[in-house]
């Protein structure tokens, strides 16, 4: 059995760097990402033993041990464990998409919002590194005969070698830096803080977390005092299941951060439950801001499955739709199997309800947003906006809601519009919603299209971000009201008086033909009453594409 040195892949060591000159102020959260990891491991150990009669969960739980003498804390527990092959990939490296930029982000962003970005990308383990000179990780794979010894100072390498008669499970050690100052107020071995850190951030976890104090000296001869059994520290109980007068706003959002990595509280807390034929509790967060990766493909989707209290999977994303992929939350069904795989979760009639009725529920919380809180709703708006205009071309039946919920940069104000507040204002005679799509609101405010709406005082909608070219095409109508971009066909504007006659037209006649047979991209030039002050603008027909959708096309290769 030798020992090994090997080096943190490059962005790790970025990463660790930054934790071993801790930029966090909040030091106490290494504690609770050990016993985050350790609870994640104990929820796949379970799973696995569903399926694998090789494996046992029993008497799952998580151990603190705090050793004052030595300056250790250990966090144990006796869950799925790691391989050593897993141990370099998980541990030595970072996976996570995303971290290429983070790092970017952290570097120009110099000190100051870096702790709220790295806590948005959820640094885990490696936040032991704010508090450790040291951290030793012990481990032993459930199923497999030997175990992996793990340590490193956080300096670039790490060593890791074969290690005997290790229990099932991984037990993590931090070897505490000398205290800065003798009177410093307390130290991560005090029981008292020990506790205190439990309870703020690990109530919930559905393990008992025992303390254990650390074996004292040898016991002498004829001691029979039998050692005090250990204390459990949390009160894990689910707190979807309980009703929301019992919670606290605070043990909210530390469960919150538990599954979703995200620093910020969130913006709302959505509690459903369900009786009847088929019985579920969900408890839904909506984040106060968009993750890094709302727009990647293999980005994080975040509803958490369980059955009866019981971890059955992360990420179900058959449990929302695609749209508001940035909901968090768990839905504890009470009637699945425990063995549910993915494949049957995708068609299960009753995931489909559930999906549809959680769907229903973040619309209207979103509306009631708007009505009772426009602050919030603006800053849910400005955040998930774009994702969720994405739901008007996937989910027909939630359409409506959406165009409900959805506002849009208008010329009628700085501030963005709702659609129901545009048809409000719509001019006697008006009967379609204007639009106008475009790279910008300056780049669309100042299009030749918009002069005679603005001499006409039409408001107009300036729809910018690239998902708007495709949804208008899908959504024909809101109350009524036909979506008509100003840019296309011809906007029928107002009465015959402002067609040009038919005298001015033989007017300019050579001079359209000339134009005409100059431009040969264009498929006619035609004399207009839509413009005031420019002598000119583009035209396309009906059913053309826009030149923005086009730019699109072009830039995917079509
Ligand atoms: P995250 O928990 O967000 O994945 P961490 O840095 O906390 O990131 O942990 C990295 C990975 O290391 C985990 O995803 C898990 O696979 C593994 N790991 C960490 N701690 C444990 C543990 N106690 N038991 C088993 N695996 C663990
Ligand atoms: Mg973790």
């Amino acid at each position: 059995m030798s020992t090994e040195t090997l080096e943190f892949q490059a962005e790790a060591r970025q990463l660790l760097q930054l934790m071993v000159h801790s930029i966090y102020s909040n030091k106490d959260i290494f504690l609770r990402e050990l016993i985050s990891n350790a609870s994640d491991a104990l929820d796949k150990l379970r799973l696995a033993a569903l399926t694998d009669d090789e494996l046992t969960a029993e008497d799952l739980h998580i151990e603190v041990v705090a050793d004052a003498e030595a300056r250790t804390l250990t966090v144990r527990d006796n869950g799925i464990g790691m391989a050593r092959d897993e141990v370099v990939t998980l541990i030595g490296t970072i996976a996570k998409s995303g971290t290429a930029d983070l790092l970017r982000r952290m570097k120009e962003n110099k000190d100051k919002d870096s702790a709220e970005l790295i806590g948005q990308f959820g640094v885990g383990f490696y936040s032991t590194f704010m508090v450790a000179d040291r951290v030793t990780l012990v481990t032993r794979k459930a199923g497999e005969q030997t175990g992996t010894r793990w340590e490193s100072a956080g300096e670039g390498t790490y060593t890791i070698e074969e290690a005997a008669d290790v229990a099932t499970g991984t037990s993590v050690t931090v070897h505490l830096r000398p205290k800065d100052e003798e009177d410093a107020l307390y130290d991560y071995t005090d029981e008292w803080k020990i506790k205190e850190i439990v309870k703020r951030y690990s109530d919930f976890i559905s393990f008992p977390i025992l303390l254990v104090k650390a074996a004292a000296e040898p016991k002498a001869e004829g001691d029979d005092e039998s050692p005090a059994a250990p204390e459990t520290l949390n009160s894990m109980k689910a707190l979807w299941a309980r009703p929301r007068s019992d919670v606290k706003d605070e043990e909210y959002a530390e469960f919150y951060r538990h599954i979703s990595h995200d620093w910020t509280d969130p913006l709302e807390i959505i509690q459903m439950r369900a009786e009847g034929t088929f019985e579920y509790e969900a408890l839904l967060f909506i984040p106060s801001r968009a993750p890094h990766d709302l727009f990647q493909r293999d980005g994080a989707r975040g509803i958490q499955l369980y059955v009866k209290r019981v971890f059955i999977m992360d990420d179900s994303r058959e449990l929302m739709p695609d749209y508001l992929r940035f909901v968090k939350g768990v839905v504890d069904a009470a009637d699945l199997s425990l063995n549910i795989s993915r494949e049957i979760l995708q068609q299960d009639r009753h995931i489909q309800m559930i999906r549809r009725r959680l769907a229903k529920k973040v619309l209207s919380t979103i509306k009631d947003l708007m009505t009772k809180d426009a602050e919030k709703y603006a800053t849910f708006w400005r955040e998930f906006g774009r994702a969720v205009k994405e739901g008007l071309l996937s989910e027909q039946d939630d359409q409506k809601a959406i165009l409900d919920v959805s506002s849009f940069a208008s010329t009628a104000s700085a501030d963005p519009t709702t659609l129901a507040d545009y048809v409000s204002r719509m001019k006697d005679g008006q009967d379609e919603i204007y639009y106008m799509t475009g790279e910008s609101r300056a780049q669309v405010e100042n299009s030749p299209h918009m002069e005679a709406f603005q001499a006409k005082g039409y408001e107009v909608l300036l729809l910018t971000d690239p998902v708007d070219e495709i949804w208008v095409e899908a959504v024909p109508e809101y109350d009524g009201k036909k979506l008509q971009s100003i840019a296309r066909g011809n906007v029928d504007l107002s009465a015959d008086e402002d067609k040009p006659s038919q005298e001015k037209t033989g007017e300019f006649a050579p001079l359209l033909t000339w134009l005409g047979e100059t431009l040969d991209e264009v498929k006619e030039v035609r004399l207009t009453s839509r413009l005031t002050t420019s002598p000119a603008c583009l035209v396309s027909d009906a059913n053309d594409i826009t030149p923005t959708l086009e730019k699109m096309y072009k830039a995917m290769g079509q």
